[in-house]
């Protein structure tokens, strides 16, 4: 495994718990990259089918994780809102029946009316109502990280940290070891899921993706009350995205369209950016939490033209990549890990 970001480290998890012997090499320390400063928000509704299976069983995966002993993830059940002008009420309900047929994620379409009754620090003139996931929230993905790497070795892998993979050793079509700054190791199977970092990586190896790098910046903000936004949120009609924080704060993000950034040369949080934030909050909010700015977080994700992830084989006997999570990657790690294992069984060479 090459890169322990939240993907690498789940991906680890699950393929020692099958019995595998694994081996992750992460050249910081585990849950860097993206993953440092990912806002961590888990919610399930989503137009794509396939990213809304791999993010509804990433939502359970966190639950599942929060409640197992040594599993803490700071997973936070704040409740979301899903808010998407385009689309009528009965198309959200029936898009709530085809993701939720059980009702395990317990999704619910509320009219605006409702909205407004329930949800009253939203705007909801342009919307004909939400998607409710009671389940959405977030978690601190550093920490899942981290426990999903302790729960790794519990099964016997080994964690190698402060060793950075230098090169992906490939003979006759198939993958045979990795060389790395502390040696070589041989190896049946090699997972590039190193985020911003796999296309160098693979593109050595003779693969090339279509990943690129994209500039991810979210703000901190005071509330005048804790709960003065109750909920997480996400606004399709913008993009933007926002989630309670610790310490009565609430953290908010917004696309930035700043490509193929240098992921070992990241700018600092570009406080200009509040001005554009602050038209798209108010078109959701009643409250403008931009008055009290408290920082911010800027990183780097990889992204590849559809902006689903990818989790699969390279046409390299035993190479896989779980990569460009396209500002997702969070949400995605459980799905992602189960596909990767699910391939690693059918792998001929490993
Ligand atoms: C500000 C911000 C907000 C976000 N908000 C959300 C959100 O709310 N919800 C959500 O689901 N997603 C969110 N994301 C996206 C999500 O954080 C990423 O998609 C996810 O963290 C990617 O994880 P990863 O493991 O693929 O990559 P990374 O986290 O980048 O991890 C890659 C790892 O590989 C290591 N590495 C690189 N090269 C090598 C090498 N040669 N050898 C060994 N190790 C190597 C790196 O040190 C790093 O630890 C956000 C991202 C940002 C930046």
């Amino acid at each position: 495994m090459i890169g322990g970001g939240i993907v690498g480290s789940a991906i680890a998890h699950r393929a020692a718990e099958a019995g595998l012997a694994v081996t992750l090499l992460e050249r910081e320390r585990i849950g860097s990259g993206a993953t440092a400063i990912s806002g961590g928000i888990v919610r399930s509704y989503h137009d794509d089918p396939l990213v809304a299976s791999r993010a509804a069983l990433g939502n359970a995966r966190y639950r599942d994780l929060a409640r197992a002993p040594g599993g803490d993830c700071g997973y936070r059940a704040t409740g979301l809102l899903y808010f998407d002008a385009g689309a009528p009420l009965h198309a959200m309900r029936n898009a709530v029946r085809r993701l939720d047929p059980s009702g395990d994620l317990a999704l619910e379409a509320i009219g605006a009316d409702e909205g407004r009754r329930r949800f009253g620090a939203f705007r909801w003139d342009d919307v004909a109502g939400a998607v409710h996931e009671p389940y959405g929230g977030y978690v601190d993905p550093v920490r899942a990280s981290r426990a999903f790497a302790h729960a790794a070795l519990a099964h016997g892998a080994q964690v190698w940290e402060g060793t950075r993979a230098l090169r992906i050793v490939v003979a006759d079509g198939v993958v045979r070891a990795v060389e790395t700054s502390f040696g070589t190791i041989a190896a049946d199977a090699v997972i590039v899921a190193a985020g911003a970092w796999s296309a160098a990586l693979l593109r050595d190896a003779g693969v090339d993706l279509p990943l690129r790098t994209r500039r991810v910046q979210a703000f901190i903000f005071a509330l005048p009350a804790p709960d003065a936004i109750p909920c997480a949120f996400y606004d399709a009609t913008t993009g933007v995205y926002g989630r309670p924080h610790a310490g009565g704060q609430y953290l908010i993000g917004f696309p930035v369209l700043e490509w193929d950034v240098d992921p070992d040369a990241v700018a600092p949080v570009d406080p200009d950016g509040l001005d554009a934030l602050r038209d798209a909050v108010l078109r959701r909010l009643h409250h403008d939490p931009t008055r009290e700015p408290r920082g911010g977080r800027c990183a780097f994700d990889a992204y590849e033209p559809a902006e689903r992830g990818i989790a699969g084989a390279t046409g390299i006997g035993g190479l896989f990549v779980a990569t460009g999570w396209s500002g997702g990657g969070v949400k995605a790690a459980p799905a992602a890990a189960d596909e990767i294992l699910e391939l690693l069984r059918a792998c001929a060479p490993c």
